[in-house]
């Protein structure tokens, strides 16, 4: 346990994808990793870094990302920049747009829906260009192939699902954890297009409507999930 390592510090270093471990003074690097997809390249770059900085590996997170342990505080800013160097994204953590989760849709033979397409897209217009923009809480994004769900969008703060050849159902304030909820179906379904268009309609509203700390689905169930349905349903 290191005493140098404040609250403070121990936020902001959250905030960038390195969380501190259960020892008090060594941490984990989260690696987002775009629709799970693992090539030998980026397998050997983590592992080479799990080798020289952590203990060897590196592990899945529940979302299809990567955790790095045991990093030294002091080696942190060296680890940063060997991935970003990489090309490879540092972080899924804070009161944010996390990673976006999906599931093999692309490839699997029940896919309605380009997953990996879906997720590079949505990781590019809601993780990144999002990442700045601080939230009332974590908001979490889920894309699931079919009807299988197997990523479950439907405890997600917002979850997509096919439904007909790229057309999606929407489902709103689902979550998991402390609380649960399970999120309601909008009625109908929906294009590609108008769904990247409620998934920003939402992560507005979100951040305009939610009370400091407030998850998602606290919201919905707080303002009415037809008055949330009725504002990011607007212009799609
Ligand atoms: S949700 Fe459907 S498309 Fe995705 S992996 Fe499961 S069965 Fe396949």
């Amino acid at each position: 346990m290191r005493e140098d390592l404040t609250v403070e510090i121990q936020n902001s270093l959250r905030g960038q994808g390195f969380l501190i471990l259960k020892d008090g003074e060594s941490f984990a690097v989260r690696v987002v990793l775009p629709a799970g997809k693992v090539t030998k390249d980026i397998s050997d770059k983590l592992g080479d870094i799990a080798q020289r900085y952590g203990r060897g590996y590196f592990s899945l997170t529940q979302r299809l990302d990567v955790e790095i342990p045991f990093i030294k505080y002091e080696d942190i800013e060296s680890v940063k920049k060997e991935l970003l160097e990489s090309n490879l994204i540092v972080g899924g953590t804070g009161r944010r747009v996390r990673s976006i989760h999906t599931c093999k849709g692309d490839v699997c033979r029940f896919g309605l829906i380009n997953t990996e397409e879906l997720t590079r897209d949505f990781t590019e217009k809601f993780y990144k260009k999002y990442y700045d923009t601080p939230l009332p809480n974590k908001f979490r994004i889920t894309i699931a192939g079919c009807r299988n769900s197997c990523p479950k969008p439907q405890i997600s703060d917002i979850g997509i699902a096919g439904r007909k050849k790229d057309m999606v159902a929407v489902f709103i304030g689902g979550m998991n954890g402390i609380s649960q909820s399970t999120g309601t179906e909008l009625e109908g379904i929906y294009t590609l297009q108008q769904a990247e268009k409620i998934v920003d309609n939402a992560i507005h509203f979100y951040k305009n409507s939610g009370e400091p700390g407030e998850r998602f689905p606290k919201m919905v169930a707080r303002l009415g999930v037809e008055t949330v349905a009725k504002e990011i349903l607007k212009n799609i």
